[in-house]
C-alpha cells in the first residue's frame, strides 16, 4: 500500500558505513530505519574485504605448505579443492552479513529491502519489484558505497571481470593479467600467484601501491615476483579482444605496444561513488565533479538534515573510515558535539608482507611544517618475526622532533595490519615515544618492534647498535 511510513532516521546503505550508523543512532534513541537493495553487509561483507581476505588466507596457506622445507617441513600431495575454498569463504560471508542483521533487529532498526530514491528533502521513494513505499524521516544518513570503475574498451563481461568477479571464479585461472597496481589488484595478486596463477600486473605509474612509500611497495613488489608475478610499469592498457576461451590484451608499456595473452583480465582502477542514481540533484545535496557528496565536519551535506559517509564522500575509501563517519554522523543527529578527525585513520594492504601506515609519513610530516624523527627498526632484530620464519620487513616511527610526540607510523612486515592498532592508539591519545618505550610489552612478540622503534627514536635501542 502506499501510505507514507514516518522514521527519525533513515539509514540508506547497509555497508560498514550504513549498519554502523543505523545501530548507532538507535542506540542514541531514535526510531531508525534502513534500506538495502542488495546484500546485507554492503560492498566490504560482501563483495570487499572479508572475501577478499578469505581468499588471501587460503592462498597463503596453500603457499606455505608446499614451500616450508627450509623448517624442514616437505609436505607432498599438497592440493587445492578451489570450489571448497569458494564454499569456505562464502560460510565466513553469510556468518558475517547474518551477523549484521541480527544486530540490526537487537537495536530494533527496521529493515527494509529495496532501491532508496529522494522524493524530497524529508521523504524517500522505496521501490521492490512488487512495491513502492515513501518514507518521511526528519534526518537521512545516506551510506550507497561505491562502484568498480570500467575503463573505455575494457567492458565487463565473464573473462573481463572487476574485482567482485575476480572474488567468484570457479577455477584458479592460469594466467591472468592484472590492471592497476592499487591494493585491490595487488591483495588479489597475492591470492592468486599463491595459488598458482602466473599473473602480470599492468600498472600506470613507476609504482604500484601508489600510495605507500616506495620502499614498503618495493618489499611487496620483490615478494610478488619471486612468485612469479611479472610487473610492466608505465603500461597503459588499451583494449582487449576476448577469444574462445580467454583474452588477447593490448597494452602500450613505456610506448611500445604489447599483447598478452590470459585466462581473464582483471580491471582494478578504482571505483566510483554510487551517488548518481539516488535523485540527489531534485533536493539539492552538493557533488563535486567526481560525484563526491560535499560534508562538513559533522558529515552534514548542503542539505542540513541530510548526512552522507563512507566512500561517497572525500578521503579514503576504507570500511573502518565508513564506520567512523557512521558514528560521528549518528551523534551528530542525536546532537553531539561529534565530529570526523582523520588523522588517526589506519590503511592497510593485505600482502606478503603486510603494510600498514597511520597519521603522517617522513614526507607528509615534513611537508605539513615538523621537524621529526623517523625511527626505523627492522623485523629481523626481532625474535618472534624470526620464529615466525617471516622477518621480511621495518617499522617507521615518526615523532615530532621538539617532545617525541607520536604523529605517524609505517609497518611492513607480518602482521603489521594488526601492529598498527597499537600506533593509532597512541596517536589519537597523544602519547610520546617515551610513553611507548615505558610500557613493556611481552617476549617474543612482534609487538616488541614497536617499543624498539620507540626506543630508537630516544637514541636507546637494545637490540640494534
Ligand atoms: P558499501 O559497502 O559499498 O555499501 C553500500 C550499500 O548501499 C550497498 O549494499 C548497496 O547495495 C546499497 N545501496 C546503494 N544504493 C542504494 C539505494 N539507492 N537504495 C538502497 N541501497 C542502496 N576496505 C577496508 O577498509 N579494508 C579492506 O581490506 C578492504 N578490502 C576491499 C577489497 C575489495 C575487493 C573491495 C572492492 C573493497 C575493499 N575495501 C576494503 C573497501 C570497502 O569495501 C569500502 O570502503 C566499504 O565497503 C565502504 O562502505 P560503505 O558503507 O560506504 O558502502
Amino acid at each position: 500500500g502506499d501510505f507514507a511510513n514516518e522514521v527519525d532516521t533513515l539509514v540508506i546503505g547497509s555497508g560498514p558505513g550504513g549498519y554502523v550508523a543505523a545501530i548507532r543512532a538507535a542506540q542514541l534513541g531514535q526510531k531508525v530505519t534502513i534500506v538495502e537493495k542488495g546484500e546485507m553487509g554492503g560492498v566490504c561483507l560482501n563483495v570487499g574485504c572479508i572475501p577478499s581476505k578469505a581468499l588471501i588466507t587460503a592462498g597463503h596457506r596453500y603457499h606455505q605448505a608446499k614451500h616450508s622445507d627450509d623448517m624442514g617441513i616437505v609436505a607432498e600431495n599438497v592440493a587445492l579443492n578451489f570450489e571448497k575454498v569458494q564454499e569456505w569463504k562464502g560460510s565466513v560471508v553469510k556468518k558475517l552479513t547474518g551477523g549484521v542483521e541480527g544486530l540490526l533487529k537487537g537495536n530494533k532498526v527496521e529493515i527494509v529491502r529495496g532501491e532508496a530514491y529522494f522524493a524530497s528533502a524529508n521523504s524517500v521513494r522505496v521501490m521492490d519489484e512488487k512495491s513502492a513505499q515513501t518514507y518521511n524521516f526528519k534526518n537521512c544518513i545516506i551510506a550507497t558505497g561505491s562502484r568498480p570503475i570500467e575503463i573505455p574498451g575494457f567492458k565487463y563481461s565473464e573473462r573481463v571481470i572487476n574485482s567482485t568477479g575476480a572474488l567468484a571464479l570457479k577455477e584458479v585461472p592460469k594466467k591472468l593479467v592484472v590492471i592497476g597496481g592499487g591494493y585491490i589488484g595487488i591483495e588479489l595478486t597475492g591470492a592468486y600467484s599463491n595459488m598458482g596463477t602466473e599473473v602480470v600486473v599492468l600498472e600506470g605509474t613507476k609504482q604500484i601501491l601508489g600510495g605507500f612509500e616506495k620502499q614498503m611497495a618495493k618489499l611487496v613488489e620483490r615478494r610478488l615476483k619471486k612468485n612469479g608475478v611479472d610487473f610492466k610499469m608505465e603500461a597503459l592498457a588499451k583494449s582487449v579482444e576476448e577469444t574462445e576461451n580467454g583474452v588477447k590484451v593490448t597494452a602500450e608499456v613505456k610506448g611500445t605496444e604489447e599483447v598478452f595473452e590470459a585466462d581473464y583480465v582483471l580491471v582494478t582502477v578504482g571505483r566510483k561513488p554510487n551517488t548518481d542514481e539516488i535523485g540527489l540533484e531534485q533536493i539539492g545535496v552538493e557533488l563535486d565533479e567526481r560525484g563526491i557528496i560535499k560534508v562538513d565536519k559533522q558529515c552534514r551535506t548542503s542539505v542540513s538534515n541530510i548526512y552522507a559517509i563512507g566512500d561517497i564522500v572525500p578521503g579514503p575509501p576504507l570500511a573502518h573510515k565508513a564506520s567512523y563517519e557512521g558514528k560521528v554522523a549518528a551523534e551528530a543527529i542525536a546532537g553531539e558535539k561529534a565530529e570526523v578527525d582523520y588523522l588517526a585513520i589506519p590503511a592497510v594492504v593485505f600482502s606478503e608482507p603486510e603494510l600498514a601506515t597511520v597519521g603522517y609519513n617522513e614526507k607528509e610530516a615534513k611537508d605539513a611544517g615538523y621537524d621529526v624523527v623517523a625511527a626505523k627498526f627492522p623485523f629481523a632484530a626481532n625474535g618472534r618475526a624470526l620464529s615466525l620464519n617471516d622477518a621480511d620487513g621495518f617499522m617507521k616511527l615518526i615523532t615530532r622532533k621538539d617532545d617525541g610526540l607520536v604523529i605517524g607510523a609505517q609497518i611492513a612486515g607480518p602482521n603489521a595490519s594488526d601492529m598498527i592498532a597499537e600506533l593509532g592508539l597512541a596517536i589519537e591519545t597523544g602519547m610520546t615515544a617515551e610513553d611507548i618505550a615505558l610500557t613493556i610489552h611481552a617476549h617474543p612478540t612482534l609487538g616488541e618492534i614497536t617499543m624498539e622503534a620507540a626506543e630508537v627514536a630516544l637514541g636507546t635501542p637494545i637490540h640494534i647498535v
